[in-house]
């Protein structure tokens, strides 16, 4: 387990427990613990055991090792996964994961305490195995183990994440998770609020994300984003708003609202002869309302802009029960000229359906494969599969959630040649939009 300095008492707030079978392994974990200045609240010695400590206190994170001849460690998410569903946890623990690394390199044996890999000129030292259990195999475990609301880290040597920064981001986690408590309380409250909101504009605002051909880093488009900023609650997130903007039926009304303002901002583009399309987010509930594609048209010829400007990015936040009126609806937006993108793809339940029966002009790939695709070489597999998809069936794709600068480079090197994310540039506020866009013509043309 890697060492590392820290903020005294940094950590006090935070609940830790050690799983191990036996004392030798309890104390190196207590001692790692130490000299971050924490101390575990306990050792306990088998699942049962965790079971039982949890159902009397609460606990934030739960330290373990793996060794291939003990699979608690690897059972754990299971249990966690299993005590949340049935309302025993509230807040399942974070799980870190820690073990005897081996890496890949032959090891050299300097004398009975110390060994070394031995490093062939231009041959890489990675971990290959802790604990004795394939690396890759643990990182597709915390993986699954997270994408069913469990967080797992492994700490490792050399690894990007170690004791003191999983520390803090459990501290972190803890902090929003609040927060989402707060906002579950709002939620009971806020059902006025929103359908005022919706219908008189306030607190509402929209925000645009630009999209850029990677290679050039020129912006080829844009993504509109609702943003709501509450009284008492300050800024409710997307994933918060869109549930209840669904419950109430409200979905077509703040499209309108994205769709006015998106017009405003081609408008706005058009002055300086800029025609890059906007992508507007409609569940297939919203695009399969009667005359969707007619009330596109009539809006877009009030306006005086070409249809190919619009976009509709298909969310599968509420999927459509009758697949034949989706792609009627799909059918009739992309024959009046319109584009149809298919946000999220890869995440979704239908997807493979959707894209199999209906027909597209653009996929985009989703973030949560994008995040991934520098560490896990699986990640990187599914984009190059997609990548070839697109090719095979003639679709544009964008990847979206890109978020630092090598990504960019493989991403465009797996065949992606246009993205979205934080790496390129956050969703803007309209003004700060056109004056990034404009401001970058005027660059080209100089
Ligand atoms: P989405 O359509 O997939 O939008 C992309 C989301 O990723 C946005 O989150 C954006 O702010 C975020 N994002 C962009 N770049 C990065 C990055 O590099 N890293 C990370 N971690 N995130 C990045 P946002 O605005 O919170 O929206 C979340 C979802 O809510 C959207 O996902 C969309 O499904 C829905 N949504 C947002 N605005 C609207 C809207 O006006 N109408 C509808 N129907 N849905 C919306
Ligand atoms: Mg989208
Ligand atoms: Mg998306």
């Amino acid at each position: 387990m890697i060492l590392s300095s820290a903020a005294p008492n940094e950590f006090k707030a935070l609940r830790i427990i050690t799983l191990a079978t036996d004392t030798t392994c309890a104390y190196r974990l207590a001692g790692a613990l130490s000299c971050m200045g924490v101390t575990p609240l306990a050792n306990v010695e088998s699942l049962s055991a965790v079971e039982a400590w949890l159902s009397e206190s609460p606990v934030d994170v739960i330290v373990c090792e793996i060794r291939s001849e003990c699979g608690d460690a690897l059972m754990l998410p299971s249990l966690l996964k299993g005590l949340h569903a049935a309302g025993t946890l509230v807040q399942p623990p974070s799980i870190f994961w820690t073990g005897e690394a081996t890496l890949n390199a032959p090891v050299r044996v300097i004398d009975e305490k110390r060994t070394f890999a031995q490093q062939e000129p231009g041959h890489q030292l990675w971990i290959k195995h802790m604990g004795g259990v394939s690396i890759s195999a643990l990182e597709s475990h915390a993986r699954l183990a997270r994408a069913s609301g469990i967080q797992v880290e492994i700490l490792r040597e050399g690894g990007t994440l170690d004791l003191d920064d999983a520390l803090r981001a459990v501290l972190l986690t803890r902090a929003q998770s609040d927060l989402k408590l707060r906002v579950n309380t709002f939620e009971a409250l806020a059902e006025d609020e929103v359908i005022n909101a919706l219908t008189t504009g306030k607190g509402l605002r929209f925000v645009f994300q630009p999209q850029f051909e990677l290679l050039s880093r020129r912006v080829v488009g844009a993504e509109a984003l609702v943003r709501w900023k509450h009284q008492r609650f300050g800024e409710i997130p997307p994933s918060v708003l869109m549930p209840l903007v669904n419950r109430l039926g409200l979905d077509l009304l703040l499209f309108s609202l994205v769709e006015m303002w998106t017009i405003k901002v081609m408008l706005a583009l058009k002055q300086f002869n800029i025609g890059i399309p906007i992508a507007v987010n409609a569940s297939a509930k919203t695009i399969c309302t009667p005359h969707f594609a007619d009330r596109l048209a009539a809006r877009m010829h009030q306006a005086d802009l070409p249809n190919r400007l619009l976009k509709i990015e298909l969310t599968e936040d509420v999927p459509e029960p009758d697949e034949l009126c989706l792609s009627a609806s799909l059918t009739a937006i992309r024959a009046k000229g319109f584009q149809i993108s298919l946000d999220d793809f890869g995440t979704g339940a239908a997807t493979l359906n959707l894209l199999a029966n209906m027909s597209f002009d653009e996929m985009k790939i989703d973030g949560s494969f994008v995040r991934e695709v520098e560490r896990h070489s699986s990640s990187r597999k599914v984009i190059a599969g997609i990548v070839s998809w697109a090719g095979l069936l003639n679709l544009n794709l964008v990847a979206e959630g890109i978020e630092d600068e090598s990504t960019i480079v493989l991403l465009h090197r797996l065949g992606c040649r246009v993205g979205q994310g934080y790496a390129l540039a956050r969703p803007m506020e309209i003004d700060d939009f056109l004056n990034f866009v404009t401001q970058q013509k005027n660059s080209q043309q100089s």
